[in-house]
């Protein structure tokens, strides 16, 4: 059964899963290795870079593709289904800049020398905005870091933590407060730059390839063309960050290659006690149905309000409680269906090599990546009470 035959909507799309899938399958094999050993997987970043992965949501004429929110959905749930880990770190690269593409909020020289770097030296950038003292950003704690004014430009220092693939990132977006006002800004910092370090503290159960370390700054000088957004002034801040979808869209991939295990298992698995294998059990057969139904449930919201993102580009402005609503849903539901696969597969599914484990350590992520569940239903509720 193709997963992918009643979403994609032309040659292109198809071409853009196939490539997807050919990454996932490879990064699906090394999946258990890099997980049981700690390792960070730079094997899978080589191979996206090789690709061409991470220059795919930047303009065309940059050099990129320009894909659509639609098909950043597409690949990076199906990039999850290898390695939700790595899917989940590239998505934070190609979705953020998706989001300058669109918008252009940037000066343009800047933003054509980042993809210059991106296309030419396969540079990765993500946004660190999180940190120890604020905790996650969505709830709008003003970040530690600090950005002073120099006579040449910034000088930065803090530390954030839960920078997803910190040790392979070229540039990071540091979320600052700028100087002595309550003003938040984005800084563009090369990691090269002196003063910029990493601290290996990701040490989890869940997403553990995405070596979310703390990235640590101190003194870092940068020139003023540095400070690439600023609160007070963000052209489009009016406009929801659709882009986070590449998050829901990772979360049921782990539930996608959750489910297809569970299946093959249920067609395999021959106890003595029955005549056949436990696909013919009644149970088993409801457990799989139950998964099909929420599986159907989640991907028919996250692909249709997707779709609408980009045909309606006039209804954008009003989409905030519908985005946040899938990331809800399909979370929520990625982690039920995962739920149902393990108790299929039974207790084999707890053993170590066994993938299920991990799919069930990584679904759990989801909860703590942004929003979170009680802000989307916080959310809901002000807007139906105004
Ligand atoms: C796998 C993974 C990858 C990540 N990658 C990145 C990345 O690349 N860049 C980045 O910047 N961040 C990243 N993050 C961080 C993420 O966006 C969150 O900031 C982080 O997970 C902390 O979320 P939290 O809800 O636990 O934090 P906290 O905000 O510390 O909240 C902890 C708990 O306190 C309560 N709480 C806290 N504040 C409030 C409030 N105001 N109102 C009500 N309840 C509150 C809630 O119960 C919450 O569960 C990543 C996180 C994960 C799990």
């Amino acid at each position: 059964m193709d997963l992918y035959k009643p979403y994609v909507q032309n040659d292109r799309q198809k071409k853009l899963v196939d490539a997807a899938g050919e990454l996932a399958d490879m990064f699906s094999e090394r999946g258990e290795k890099y997980d049981r050993e700690d390792q960070f997987p730079y094997q899978n970043f080589d191979d996206l870079k090789q690709s061409g992965y991470g220059n795919l949501s930047l303009p065309k004429e940059y050099g990129g593709e320009e894909i659509n929110l639609y098909e950043l959905v597409m690949i990076q749930e199906r990039l999850a289904t290898g390695d939700a880990a790595t899917a989940l770190s590239i998505g934070w690269h190609l979705g953020g800049l998706m989001e300058i593409t669109e918008t252009r909020a940037w000066d343009e020289h800047i933003f054509k020398d980042l993809c210059r770097k991106i296309v030419d030296n396969k540079a990765l950038i993500n946004r660190a905005a999180t940190e120890p003292a604020t905790g996650s950003p969505t709830r709008g704690g003003l970040p530690q870091t600090k950005a002073v004014k120099t006579d040449g430009g910034w000088t930065l220092t803090g530390r954030k933590s839960f920078t997803s693939m910190a040790r392979v990132l070229d540039y990071s977006l540091i979320s600052a407060t700028i100087d002595d006002t309550d003003e938040k800004g984005f800084f563009l910092v090369d990691h090269n730059l002196k003063g910029v370090s990493i601290e290996e503290t990701w040490d989890t159960i869940s997403m553990k390839g995405t070596g979310s370390d703390d990235l640590v700054l101190t003194d870092v000088h940068l020139p003023a063309s540095s400070l690439v957004e600023r609160d007070s002034s963000a052209v489009g801040k009016d406009i929801p960050k659709a882009w986070l979808l590449h998050i829901p869209a990772c979360y049921i991939g782990v539930a996608i290659a959750a489910r297809n295990y569970a299946i093959q298992f249920a067609k395999d698995y021959s106890p003595n006690s029955l005549p056949g294998p436990i696909k013919d059990v009644p149970e088993v057969q409801r457990k799989i149905g139950e998964m099909e139904l929420e599986l159907f449930k989640a991907r028919q919201i996250l692909y249709s309000v997707a779709d609408k993102w980009v045909r309606e580009p006039s209804k954008r402005r009003d989409m905030a409680s519908e985005l946040a609503s899938v990331k809800h849903v399909v979370t929520n539901s990625a982690f039920q269906i995962v739920d149902t696969a393990m108790r299929i597969v039974g207790a084999r599914g707890l053993f170590r090599d066994n993938p299920m484990q991990r799919y069930y350590r990584d679904v759990r992520a989801g909860l703590h990546n942004p929003p979170m569940d009680d802000m989307v239903i916080g959310m809901l509720a002000k807007n139906a009470l105004e």
